[in-house]
């Protein structure tokens, strides 16, 4: 099975994500990680990555895609979960090609919808692992406190721009970048919209209930996976 999840910042992707693969043997592919991965691996690809983030920028298109590519055809046929990628309407056409490409089919595209106010008042208390840039915030934090759950650092930051004034501006510019992605995938049939202001369970629930329905659909249009595709 291969999904995304699509969601402005806030809205639990990364939460969500990471309660969905271990349930579904599914794996996380979001940018912050390929991007940090290829860093830390000092690849030529990563040493430019490193310059361009130095330099203030985000590396382009082309260098996503090709990360994820290269990530896709590593995993061979396991099923993906795609976090904060596409961002765009380019992204998404060209992950359509993509997966042409490798005989993979994207099963469906789970919108999580939150209010702005919300996603505002989540960001002004989130926190980030400086290792692994995994996030929390006051409902969602570390088991153990001050300790991340999925590196074991004790190195947390603040993003400066989660604080309110920055993120009504980056909701601005991720809905007026998101709008042409979700026509695109609403066209293709492919878009669920699901509520995301509730419980962080009530939201995997409804996730879920999303996730049967992609899998009867897969299994009746005659490509079933078998259980080690999924
Ligand atoms: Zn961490």
């Amino acid at each position: 099975m291969n999904i995304v999840l699509l969601g402005p910042p806030g809205a639990g992707k990364g939460t969500q994500s990471r309660i969905i693969q271990d349930k579904y043997h599914l794996v996380h592919i979001s940018t912050g990680d390929m991007c940090r991965d290829e860093v830390k691996r000092a690849s030529p690809i990563g040493k430019e990555i490193q310059q361009i983030i130095d330099s203030g920028r985000f590396p382009s298109d082309e260098i996503i895609l090709s990360l994820f590519e290269n990530h896709l055809i590593e995993l061979k046929g396991q099923g993906v979960i795609l976090d904060g990628i596409p961002r765009t309407l380019n992204q998404a056409q060209k992950i359509k090609e993509i997966f042409a490409r490798l005989d993979r089919t994207l099963d469906g595209v789970i919108q999580i919808a939150v209010k702005d106010e919300e996603l505002i008042q989540r960001l002004s208390h989130r926190y980030i692992c400086r290792n692994c840039g995994a996030s929390y915030t006051e409902e969602i934090h570390p088991h153990v406190q001050g300790v991340c759950d999925k590196c074991s650092s004790h190195d947390f930051f603040r993003r400066p721009d989660d604080e309110p004034d920055a993120i009504r501006t980056r909701l601005e510019v991720y809905n007026e970048q998101t709008k042409p992605l979700i026509k695109f995938y609403a066209e293709e049939g492919k878009l669920k919209v699901i509520d995301g202001m509730g419980s962080v369970e009530a939201v995997t629930a409804e996730i879920e209930s999303h996730l049967s329905e992609f899998q009867v659909l897969t299994s009746k249009s005659g490509c079933l996976y078998s259980a080690q595709d999924i």
